[in-house]
């Protein structure tokens, strides 16, 4: 999976329906999705649905035997052996995945527990990189700071050490102000980091999720967002056409200022996907 070939990549991140839910969902999501043909599906693990990892290597491969995209499955490393790491990256390699973005995962509010062999996604990239050479890796990558790093230089020193170890592409965490990409991207370019990065893009349709989201993930709501929030935060149809919106001028600006990838946050949404994708594709 090469992301240096073409001008714009497009991709598109799903999750496994959550364990108590319609397991064939997804299919019905695939084929809702399958009209953009991306450049790749990233599917999630343990993050927003299901925490089974069967589930998202499942659902990975069936992107590539049914529907014949790419695809890349996500594998965050908290409490993994480097014995169970090797079983799920072999089976990646055996149903023809070719992606695989490392991460570290949410350490456990709960317990804090954070063992396992590989303390953080970097470790996890070494090991890829030595033992799985055919894989493709992308790592994660915060332009407005992982909320556990002190400031954006000590940040962007151990992003330049994942890139080191080994990834190959890096996908950010969701932004609503495309300034704080360019920042970023400025910082890591002066750095020394040269691979491609992919801008998330997360089409925000929900108030109550947004609200959720930026706290987490400790992302600004810019002044323009908030008025939209106000304004048609009550009325779902009008917030899920202005979120539509306003995520389509953030990837306009983007593609204009020559950002290698846009990777969508689809949220299991086609409607929202298709909507966006039907706005910028000429562009890509
Ligand atoms: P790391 O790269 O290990 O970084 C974590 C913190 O430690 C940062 O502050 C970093 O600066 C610092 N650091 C990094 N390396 C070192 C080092 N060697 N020594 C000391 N400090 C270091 N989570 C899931 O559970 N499942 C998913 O599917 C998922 N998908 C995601 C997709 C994207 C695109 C993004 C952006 C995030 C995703 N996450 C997912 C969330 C991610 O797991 C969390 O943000 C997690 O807190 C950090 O993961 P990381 O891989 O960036 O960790």
């Amino acid at each position: 999976m090469s992301l240096q070939t073409k001008q714009t990549v497009f991709s598109l991140e799903i999750f496994p329906p959550k364990p108590d839910s319609d397991k064939s969902s997804i299919y019905r999501t695939l084929d809702g999705l399958s009209g953009i043909s991306p450049d790749f599906i990233s599917v999630t693990y343990g993050a927003g649905g299901s925490n089974n990892g069967a589930e998202t290597i499942r659902i990975a491969s069936d992107i590539v035997s049914r529907y014949g995209f790419n695809s890349m499955a996500h594998l965050p490393c908290v409490g993994l052996s480097r014995e169970r790491a090797g079983e799920i990256l072999e089976s990646l390699e055996e149903r023809g995945i070719t992606g695989v973005l490392a991460l570290r995962g949410d350490i456990p509010a709960d317990s804090g527990d954070i063992s396992g062999d590989f303390p953080h996604a970097s470790d996890l990239i070494s090991f890829i990189r030595e033992n799985f050479p055919s894989l493709s890796i992308f790592a994660a990558c915060y332009p407005e700071v992982h909320p556990e790093s002190a400031n954006s230089q000590e940040d962007i020193g151990w992003l330049a050490h994942k890139v080191n170890c080994g990834a190959d592409c890096l996908i950010t965490q969701f932004f609503l102000d495309n300034r704080h990409f360019y920042d970023f991207r400025d910082k890591a370019r002066s750095s020394g980091i040269s691979v491609p990065i992919e801008a998330g893009i997360m089409p925000v349709t929900n108030k109550k999720q947004i609200e959720r989201m930026v706290k987490i993930c400790k992302v600004e709501l810019p002044a323009k967002f908030v008025r939209v929030l106000d304004r048609y935060g009550d009325c779902p149809e009008a917030l899920r056409d202005a979120g539509i919106a306003y995520a389509a001028d953030q990837i306009t600006d983007l593609i204009a200022e020559g950002v290698d990838g846009i990777h969508l946050y689809t949220m299991n949404s086609p409607y929202t996907a298709c909507k966006i994708f039907d706005a910028i594709h000429s562009m890509l």
